[in-house]
């Protein structure tokens, strides 16, 4: 008799909302974490007096709650929206270039036209045009494929079927001439990791079209606070949780799911498992080779990696203004070269395009009176850093940090001097953190051939699913929503047994 209805590996968003969704359906659910706090990328680490937040620099699909989003939706189904406090970001983001351009965009479609018109007036009339585009575009796509039409068809949704695919680079250039519009449009893909000549625009257009509509977030406390809430109510409802004690192995006999062995040697019997560690860990490392299908791994070898991260966190000894951060999301850039920024993110060489937010802006006591603090990020392969060898690779991430401040200071004059704490992470930090290959931090690539347009997730183990970054894709949004579902897919396969 199994002692576990379900056993969930990894406490990462993924992980957290499928527990969470199984345990509140009254299964019994053992949830295993390797690391010390829940949340995966969703955490917090403490530097002297600043609690740095990891990963969150905008949440994706709140809404407001007279406009809700799908995630405020399924956050409140889970029991968890009351226990953490949103803060929404009021501009969508701060784009510079230092002596070249500095644009702000409110996260309102009418106000960004309006800043877009008066700062590029020869492309006045694509502009508005543009926008339809993109809002059509996405009210199809949410009709058609979010909400499952089943009458989806070429004619009933043209847009769509026309414009899914094509790359938002060749979108922009049959709209606009100039560069830096272009660039500024879509800068959204060095969050993606995908550069604008190979992101589909079915990608791009809606996620500019949530942040318009549903309103970028900050999360008071932090991701840590979300994570935390997650596993309280995972308790409350009769869950139970081992941090710091990972998977070791899924136990399988003739393809189905038996049991899982724990890190600290014991073994729990289940038929089920929803694994929130990466596919490849899961097969080749917690499963006997002999009782992986075959096939399972072949499939691998066409499928690509997610970029991982580089990040400085910074702890400063004074309020954003005094730096002069005036935003909380500011895009930093030395190109208007996406492709060429992209190639970088290859190497060890500077990329120049970087994200920094600063979250006090939004939520000023985020951290201690008469300071704040920002993460300055950019997406990275983690290919290149593991032909840094041990030796040399302190010397490697400070080098590569002081260059990317160097730029940032270029913004905020000054803002060195103010450090007073700061920890830096590579991708060899979300690869000993996360356990994930190459650091990644989206799963697999998220260009769309390994995406589940093209790419089926289902396990062939019977009982074996996944969640996570790895089962869709990446982000919070997405990663909070495919517990859920997957979860669901879960409850139904129990209750047909
Ligand atoms: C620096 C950075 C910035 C980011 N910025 C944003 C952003 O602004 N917006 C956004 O939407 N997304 C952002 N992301 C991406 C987002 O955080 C991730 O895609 C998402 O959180 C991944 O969730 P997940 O469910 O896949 O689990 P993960 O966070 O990948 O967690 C997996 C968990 O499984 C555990 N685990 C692995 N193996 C085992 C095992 N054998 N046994 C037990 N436990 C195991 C790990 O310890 C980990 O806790 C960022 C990520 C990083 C790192």
């Amino acid at each position: 008799m199994p002692e576990y209805d379900a056993v969930v590996i990894g406490a990462g968003n993924g992980g957290l909302t499928g527990a969470l969704t199984l345990a509140k359906a009254g299964r019994k659910v053992l949830l295993l974490e390797r690391h010390n706090v829940p949340g995966g990328c969703a955490t917090s680490f403490v530097r002297g007096r600043f609690e740095f937040e990891v990963a969150l620099h905008q949440l994706s699909g709140m809404g407001s709650l007279e406009r809700p989003g799908p995630l405020r939706s399924i956050l409140g189904e889970l029991g968890v929206l009351d226990k953490v406090e949103f803060v929404e970001i009021e501009n969508l983001y701060r784009v510079v270039w230092p002596g070249e351009f500095d644009i702000t965009l409110r996260a309102e479609r009418g106000a960004i036209i309006d800043t877009l018109q008066q700062r590029f007036p020869k492309e006045k009339e694509a502009i508005p045009k543009f926008f339809d585009l993109l809002y059509g575009f996405s009210m199809q796509m949410i009709q058609g494929l979010f909400f499952h039409d089943p009458e989806i068809s070429k004619e009933k949704y043209p847009l769509y079927f026309k414009y899914a695919f094509t790359p938002t680079q060749k979108v922009l250039d049959e709209f606009f001439a100039d560069p830096v519009l272009k660039a500024v449009l879509s800068i959204y893909w060095s969050y993606v990791g995908v550069p604008p000549r190979d992101l589909p625009f079915g990608d791009f257009a809606i996620m500019l079209f949530s942040y318009i509509e549903f309103k970028p977030y900050h999360l008071k406390g932090g991701s840590q606070a979300l994570s935390n809430a997650l596993l309280d109510e995972f308790l409350s409802s009769g869950g139970e949780a081992r941090l710091s004690c990972g998977a070791s192995k899924i136990v399988t006999k003739n393809g189905k799911v038996t049991g899982v062995t724990t890190e600290h040697g014991d073994t729990v019997n289940t038929h089920y498992v929803l694994s929130n560690a990466s596919m490849l860990q899961t097969y080749l490392d917690l499963i006997d080779p002999g009782e992986v299908p075959a096939g399972v791994i072949e499939r691998f070898r066409s499928t690509d990696i997610s970029p991982s991260a580089f990040t400085i966190y910074m702890g400063f000894d004074c309020e954003p203004g005094e730096i002069g951060i005036h935003e909380t999301s500011n895009f930093i850039t030395n190109t208007l070269d996406m492709d060429e920024a992209f190639s970088k993110w290859k190497t060890l060489e500077q990329a120049g395009v970087g994200m920094l937010s600063c979250y006090d802006v939004a939520d000023p006591d985020f951290s201690p009176a008469g300071t704040c603090q920002a993460a300055y990020v950019t997406l990275l392969y983690g290919d290149p850093w593991y032909t840094v060898p041990p030796h040399q690779y302190y010397d490697a991430k400070y080098r590569y940090a002081d260059e990317m401040l160097k730029l940032a200071e270029k913004v905020f004059p000054g803002l060195r001097d103010h450090i007073e704490e700061m920890e830096v992470a590579t991708p060899m930090t979300h690869l000993r953190y996360l356990g994930h290959i190459k650091g990644a931090i989206y799963g697999h690539e998220q260009y769309a051939k390994d995406t589940p347009y093209f790419m089926s997730h289902k396990s062939p183990i019977e009982g074996l699913s996944f969640a996570g970054a790895w089962a869709m894709s990446g982000g919070f949004q997405p990663t909070l929503m495919s517990g859920r579902s997957s979860a669901r897919a879960i409850l139904k396969s129990m209750a047909k047994k």
